[in-house]
């Protein structure tokens, strides 16, 4: 085990400044913490912590990524408190532990290849301090150099594990080194076969040609060194999983594989770079296309260097990159490389080829820009394929108690989690748990959740969850389940119109009649010919014909009237896309008169309950006169597509056969949504009757076209919006 001031020495070598006592404080600290507990191997657990600050001072991070190494496990695994930790060691650090001990939980989440990349996304969105990801790809790091004391079934999981999420993501970090000693330990695990077969073709290649490698390293060396070019070449042998990778990508046999002799020359300057590589093309001859101009074009992790392929000395294809020894240093230990020069000038930096953002702390501006690595990527495909991690903005990750990973957007509630696991769930939600609480379902979800939906088969979603939903999944579900309750609602409304006037007949009506009566209406089913009577689209006295049945034609009518509609409740709808209202206040259409995007509009304020929108033209807002300061003006904003808005009209009717049915195919043919319809029998005036329709619609030429549409039936005889 490292001694306290061998650790304490490390840090100082390349911090002078470094706070000694801190160091020794927290060296101190989780070593009692963690006490007797051991690891797999038997050793002291503490030797863990301490591996893993040891691998973050090969970085020569600074002395709170240190500090939080040591400390990393100690809240998630002895009796240490983040309380404790803050007044002992100050915010910075216990914030550091903190979110190292929050991805921690996510290890023990089940995992399937599908979720690797929305892990990855999962665990960069909550390391909100880029250190604490150091941090975790040390400790990563450590725990596969260990993992051969682990049970098989956790071993494989844990490499697995490794091979898709931490390794990739030290690679976007730059990281080179510490992605290629992940991956050569996973690989080893994962496909111990492979792994054998390619190192012993790899022992024999070298067996074969051990001095060729000797001979080539001399020949370029003399070369560069003739030219005037102090340079250092070094042969690399090719790693085996790189090597399968590459088999696996390009679909080559291991004999395929030409170019295993690989040179890295180092050295000095940019120009040296450049002037290295004339000379090694004047020596041997370049393989075309194999050329590839990294220090002029940098990878997105900062990646800089020269790669050719020549047919170098006996014939042999020869792989080499040539750079300076300080792009050397960033390729290796990726943009920790950058803290080395935090006292370095910008003028300096930017000779050396480090791009920094300007205005920054010197300390942290590489922070900064590894954040911007993290965001981009490292080619313009995988740009697009990661789509700019959008994690942190518009996506959240929860959980299901089994361990699922579901990816929604951020806003999303516990609503539509429920439709995103499937539309079952969705549709039989009664309530839910957030991290094993019940919570409201209107709940904004936040990474990391884990949600559990309570469900009832009796169950039918409410029409306001619509307004509840962000997702189009959720939205599309819950109205097609409200479709189909309306519909439900209908039929009974159709049953119970049919029964009275069969009733009145004293025959008692059995489904089996009912069934044998449908294909003369022309319907599929006795539900379809029922909903169509509570629509009425099908008249009641048609159903008694196709019955055999006869009935006096007025109190067909007289039973009509008494059709209700669905209520449902327009209010509460999310992010409506109005402008002139300050941000977080809440918004509702008013549920009498409804508004749509292209009318102008006027905001109510009700102090503690937000703003009601109305359209002018509303008789609602009169009582409002006297309270100017109550008046917001508003705008409507671009809706999202297929978002629908409510507005109520009037229709007054002529009292017949088919008129209801008139309204309901108008609006349908112009893809309008009936939400609410009631009729109601205007006294006095017998031959007219009105229908007061709740439609939802995308914009006013969606209802002026529906309105124009309805005005030109001959039995609508006028049509108008209600005005509160
Ligand atoms: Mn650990």
């Amino acid at each position: 085990m490292m001694r306290q001031y061998e650790l304490v020495e490390r840090v100082t070598s390349y911090d002078p400044e470094a706070d000694e006592d801190l160091l020794n404080r927290a060296y101190i600290y989780a070593m009692k913490a963690h006490g007797n507990q051991t690891r797999a191997s038997g050793e002291a657990y503490f030797n863990h912590p301490l591996e893993v600050a040891a691998i973050l001072t090969e970085m020569k991070l600074d002395t709170a990524t240190i500090a939080a190494a040591l400390l990393h496990d100690t809240v998630e695994d002895t009796e240490a408190t983040q309380q404790e930790l803050v007044e002992k060691f100050g915010e910075e650090i216990a914030s550091l532990v903190d979110g190292l001990t929050k991805i921690k939980k996510l290890d023990m989440v089940t995992k399937e290849a599908t979720q690797a990349e929305n892990l990855r996304k999962l665990l960069l969105a909550m390391s909100k301090d880029v250190r604490v990801l150091l941090v975790k790809l040390a400790d990563r790091l450590h725990n596969m150099r260990t993992l051969n004391h682990v049970k098989p079934e956790k071993r494989l999981r844990i490499a697995q594990e490794t091979m898709e999420i931490y390794a990739p993501l030290a690679g976007r970090m730059g990281m080179q080194l510490i992605r290629d000693e992940m991956e050569d330990i996973a690989f080893q695990i994962l496909n111990p076969d492979a792994n054998k077969t390619i190192r012993d073709r790899l022992k024999r290649l070298h067996a074969e040609s051990g001095d060729l490698l000797r001979e080539i390293e001399q020949d370029l060396t003399r070369v560069l060194t003739d030219a005037g070019i102090s340079a250092s070449v070094k042969g690399r042998e090719k790693r085996a999983y790189s090597i399968w990778r590459k088999m696996e990508r390009k679909h080559l046999a291991l004999d395929q594989l030409s170019d295993i002799f690989a040179f890295r020359v180092l050295v000095e300057t940019v120009n040296d770079c450049y002037l290295a590589l004339g000379n090694v093309h004047q020596t041997w001859r370049a393989v075309p296309e194999k050329f590839k101009d990294y220090i002029s074009n940098p990878k997105q992790n900062d990646y800089r260097s020269l790669h050719t392929i020549v047919v170098g000395p006996h014939s042999m294809r020869v792989e080499m990159q040539i750079r300076t020894k300080l792009m050397h240093e960033i390729a290796e230990r990726g943009v920790a490389a950058h803290a080395l020069y935090k006292d370095v000038s910008e003028a300096k930096l930017a000779q050396l080829g480090v791009r920094v953002p300007a205005a920054e702390s010197n300390a942290y501006r590489w922070l900064r820009h590894l954040m911007e690595v993290l965001q981009e990527g490292d080619s313009p495909k995988e740009f697009l394929e990661h789509t700019r991690l959008e994690l942190f903005h518009d996506q959240v990750f929860c959980f299901t108690p089994k361990g699922q990973l579901i990816a929604l957007p951020r806003g999303a509630t516990p609503i539509d989690f429920a439709y995103a696991v499937h539309t079952s769930v969705g549709d039989s939600c009664v309530g839910c748990k957030v991290n094993g609480r019940h919570a409201p379902l209107v709940t904004r979800l936040n990474n990391g959740d884990e949600v559990e939906i309570v469900r009832s088969d009796a169950q039918t979603p409410p029409p306001a969850w619509e307004a509840i939903a962000i997702t189009g999944k959720a939205k599309a579900a819950i109205r097609r389940a409200t479709r189909a309750a309306i519909r439900k609602q209908f039929a009974g409304i159709g049953r119970e119109i049919i029964e009275s006037l069969v009733s009145k007949q004293k025959h008692v009506l059995t489904d089996k009649e009912l069934a044998a009566a449908v294909p003369r209406l022309g319907h599929k089913n006795v539900d379809d010919a029922l909903a169509a009577v509570g629509r009425g689209d099908l008249a009641g006295i048609d159903v008694l014909k196709a019955l055999g049945l006869n009935i006096d034609e007025k109190e067909v009518r007289a039973s009509r009237r008494k059709i209700g509609g669905a209520k449902k409740d327009a209010e509460g709808r999310a992010s409506l896309p109005v402008r002139g209202a300050a941000a977080g206040v809440a918004l509702k259409i008013h549920p009498v008169t409804g508004a749509v995007p292209g009318e102008r509009i006027v905001g109510i304020v009700t102090p503690g309950e937000g703003i009601t929108i109305y359209p002018i033209f509303a008789q609602a807002l009169e009582k409002f006169d006297q309270e100017p300061e109550r008046w917001v003006d508003l705008t409507w904003g671009v809706a999202e597509e297929g978002m629908r808005f409510p507005a109520r009209l009037t229709i007054t009717l002529i009292n017949e056969v088919g008129a209801l049915a008139q309204v309901t195919q108008v609006i349908g043919e112009h893809g309008g949504n009936i939400d609410e319809l009631q009729l109601q029998a205007r006294h006095g005036v017998r031959d007219f009757f009105d229908l007061t329709v709740l439609v939802e619609v995308f914009d006013i030429r969606h209802l002026n076209d529906i309105m124009n549409g309805l005005k030109s039936r001959p039995l609508v005889s006028a049509v108008d919006r209600v005005s509160g």
